[in-house]
């Protein structure tokens, strides 16, 4: 709470990518807890509008939301400007939205290549382009990618997804020393495996694949993790509300690995 009975991010709009379940979902409510109004995009809009009615419901701020394929760069440049008239021009962004599928490498065409890195960085990049210039002229920006421990090391049959998460860490180091000086910052924050959709898809091909059982394929997961666990999406958000707020401003070009210990880069 800030002097004056205001919450520290009240006077903020977050736009959240893919913030209609997940990680994403988690993140819009920690971000809205701070008081900052927030906006949804991914394309389900059913998901979008009921993750908008619970978090205005629950933490009073203004919600938008928009539907929209990020991958689509002429949706972006609908989608950003849709929520911005609705709510002022965004001054955090959240580029969350992600899609994770294994491969084996020789069995990776272009399409799933191009599907992977569409959705992993050239959305980031869409969406970046569309709020960077208010957030120069405000000189005051927040830029958070949810990248991942596979943006850092390498993991076997996810090498679409390992280069797109890697090339993420890649765009937001450069982009943090292209914007060092202007009040902007741009961080990377890279969880383990954390409990939400995109696990249960990877355990139920484990469990195709190798004719495990759930609680062996989930265990085969979790043993990554020193800590023994699932990373839960609220403390993944946390760590997103923490690098948004005014005293996080000498944190850039960073990659916060939320991950148990798995990797200490
Ligand atoms: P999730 O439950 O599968 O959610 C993915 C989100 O991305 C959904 O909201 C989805 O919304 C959105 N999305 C996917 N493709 C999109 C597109 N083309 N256009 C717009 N939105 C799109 O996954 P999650 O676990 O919350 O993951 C969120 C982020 O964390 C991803 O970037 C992921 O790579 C990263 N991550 C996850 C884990 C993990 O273990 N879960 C670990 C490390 C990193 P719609 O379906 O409505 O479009």
């Amino acid at each position: 709470m800030e002097p004056g009975g205001e919450l520290e991010l009240a006077r903020h709009h977050a736009v959240v990518t893919g913030g209609g379940r997940g990680i994403g979902a988690a993140i819009a409510e920690s971000l809205a807890k701070l008081g900052a109004s927030v906006s949804l995009i991914s394309r389900n809009a059913e998901a979008l509008e009921a993750t908008a009615s619970r978090i205005g419901e629950n933490h009073g701020v203004k919600v938008a939301i928009a539907a929209a394929d990020l991958t689509d760069q002429a949706a972006v440049q609908k989608a950003i400007p849709k929520v911005a008239d609705a709510l002022g021009p965004p001054t955090i962004l959240v580029n969350n939205a992600g899609v994770a599928v294994s491969s084996p490498f020789l069995r990776s065409d272009t399409a799933f290549w191009r599907k992977l890195l569409d959705t992993d960085l050239m959305a980031a990049v869409y969406c970046t382009q569309a709020v960077l210039p208010a957030m120069l002229e405000s000189n005051w920006g927040r830029i958070i990618n949810i990248a991942s421990t596979a943006g850092l090391s390498g993991y076997a049959y996810i090498t679409a997804y390992c280069a797109a998460k890697h090339a993420l860490i890649g765009l937001t180091r450069a982009l943090a020393m292209e914007t060092v000086r202007t009040g902007v910052t741009v961080n990377a924050v890279c969880p383990g495996y954390t409990e939400t959709d995109m696990t249960t898809h990877s355990v139920e091909n484990i469990m195709q694949k190798t004719h495990r059982t759930r609680e062996e394929a989930i265990s085969s997961l979790v043993s990554r993790n020193p800590q023994g666990r699932l990373i839960q999406p609220s403390e993944v958000a946390d760590t997103v509300a923490w690098l948004s707020r005014d005293n996080a401003a000498s944190i850039t070009g960073q990659c916060i690995v939320v991950a148990g210990g798995e990797l200490m880069p």
